[in-house]
């Protein structure tokens, strides 16, 4: 892969930092280059007023941003993320504290964070953050939907399954699983929030998402970037997702003719795949919250990816009862798969966490 920088480091810590993430990408055999289009991987400093985000051409170029904190923040995930956002990064890299005892934490726009502990051994710590950055930098996101104007006319006002969606969403709300979508347009210039709106399609961020099937080969699923606890609307709050086109890697949704549809949640892909491989599945929901005891997955995969809805099909696959599971997806979230999202519902009542490990 490519790589490359954009902007200037802040400090000499940052200089230094940014030495031997080079080293180590070098060595792991990929190429620095120019922030040009069409790099995959670009490194954005995001410390000083000054410098323009990096905007990325396509969807492919894979955006870090490097933030520097000399003081350790009280809150971590208050004071960073609006700085990814800022900087239109997929991931932020933060380096906290002084000099001598700095410590590398990561940042994903699904609001985990993680942090690589001090090493004594700057080369080997630098390895680690590779390590855990490489797999997130390489993942591809299926975020592209092809909208096909041929939904049934008995479907166009929704169906039981649409108002079960409705219900479910709203008992979400009530749990207060269902964090207020995160105001990118307050933090972003006018220019960049339509340029993030261009590349992505998307309204804003907002965390979770649920499904019903309609029927062997068919399901309903929140839209992107709605209010979850006010899912109706079809085309608009709902869609239906009829297949999964691996040629354009686009998400084929049924939508009533003659509306300007808006897009199905970027985790289309992985509910697609638990209901394509198990029959019995018949609702899934995706909050980010944690239960006790789950299996999790290893890598925590960007939201909209193939490689985590491959991860968590994997997981679905091992569980005692695929129909039935509860997963983990490590410093995220779970996905937990039902008959019904009544019987999912009824299942974890009582039981989710609100706090997520981060690892
Ligand atoms: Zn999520």
């Amino acid at each position: 892969m490519e790589f490359a920088f954009h902007g200037s480091p802040r400090d000499r810590v940052m200089a230094s930092f940014e030495g031997r993430l080079t080293t180590a990408l070098k060595e792991a055999g990929h190429r620095l280059s120019e922030p040009v289009p069409g790099v995959g991987l670009v490194f954005s400093h995001v410390d000083s007023e000054r410098v323009r985000p990096f905007r990325r051409h396509a969807q492919a170029t894979y955006i870090v941003a490097l933030l520097r904190l000399p003081d350790p923040p009280e809150d971590f995930l208050q004071a960073a993320y609006p700085w990814m956002i800022r900087s239109l990064g997929n991931l932020l890299i933060a380096v906290v504290g002084p000099e001598a005892e700095s410590e590398t934490y990561f940042m994903t726009l699904e609001r985990g964070y993680y942090r690589i502990a001090p090493s004594t051994d700057p080369d080997a710590h630098m390895q680690e953050v590779v390590r855990r950055l490489t797999p997130l930098a390489t993942s591809h996101l299926i975020i592209d939907n092809i909208f096909e104007p041929d939904l049934e006319r008995e479907l166009w006002q929704g169906d039981e399954h649409t108002e079960e969606l409705g219900r479910a969403g709203k008992l979400l709300d009530a749990w207060n699983l269902l964090p207020a979508p995160f105001p990118m347009q307050e933090i972003l210039s006018e220019e960049d929030f339509r340029h993030v709106q261009r590349l992505y399609q998307i309204g804003g961020l907002s965390y979770g998402n649920l499904s019903q099937r309609r029927d062997a080969l068919r399901y309903w699923m929140s839209a992107s970037g709605v209010n979850k606890a006010r899912l109706k609307e079809v085309g608009h709050e709902v869609l239906l997702v009829k297949d999964f086109d691996g040629g354009s890697r686009a998400m084929r949704l049924s939508v009533p003719p003659e509306i300007k549809p808006r897009r199905v949640s970027v985790d289309a892909i992985e509910h697609f795949m638990i209901y394509r491989e198990h029959p019995q599945v018949g609702a899934i929901i995706h909050v980010h919250a944690w239960m006790e005891g789950i299996p999790s997955t290893d890598i925590n995969y960007p939201c909209g990816t193939i490689e985590l809805a491959t991860a968590v099909a994997e997981r679905v696959r091992r569980a005692p009862d695929p129909s039935r599971a509860v997963i983990g997806l490590r410093n995220h979230g779970m996905t937990i798969t039902g008959r019904s999202l009544d019987d999912i519902m009824e299942r974890v009542d009582g039981k989710i966490l609100p706090q997520v490990p981060m690892s």
